[in-house]
């Protein structure tokens, strides 16, 4: 068994996505660990995606990830890590395979619906970025 650590972003919890989004991960068996409704402010968008601080789009993409409200997850399964790679589908939902949670639901490159970790490393880091002992079941 795996944790990996996933955000419905901004663009799908305004569309009503949640649940569609959440029901679709449990589908492809993985257990809801923890999860929970925040709403960052700016400084915290930066300190989530500071890896990406050299890169042009930084700005906007931390201004679009405190638009309005995200759910961040921890989920559990085997092979979680890549599989939820598999099942978000490309950044950018034009290059992402058919049936894939970006493809049916993402509008760009950056409004793309979901975030999913994309090493055990930096799982770690977004996992106790937002939740504490007590969160996690
Ligand atoms: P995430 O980290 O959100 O799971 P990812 O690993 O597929 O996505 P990254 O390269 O880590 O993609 O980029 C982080 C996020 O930054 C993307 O999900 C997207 O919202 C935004 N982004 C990436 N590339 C671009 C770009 N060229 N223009 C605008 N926004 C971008
Ligand atoms: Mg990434």
């Amino acid at each position: 068994m795996e944790r990996t650590f996933s955000i419905i972003k901004p663009d799908a919890v305004a569309n009503g996505l949640t649940g569609k989004i959440v029901a679709r991960l449990q589908e492809e068996g993985f257990r809801i660990v923890a999860l929970k409704m925040v709403h960052l402010t700016l400084a915290e968008a930066e300190g989530f995606y500071a890896v990406h601080r050299e890169r042009p789009f930084f700005a906007s993409l931390t201004k679009f990830m405190t638009e309005g409200p995200i759910v961040p997850m921890i989920l559990e399964r085997e092979d979680a890590i890549s599989r939820l790679r598999d099942v978000m589908g490309a950044t950018n939902p034009a290059n992402a395979t058919v049936g894939t949670i970006r493809k049916m639901y993402a509008e760009s490159i950056e409004r793309n619906v979901i975030h999913g970790s994309d090493a055990p490393e930096t799982a770690k880091f977004e996992m106790s970025y937002f939740f504490n002992a007590f969160e996690v079941m």
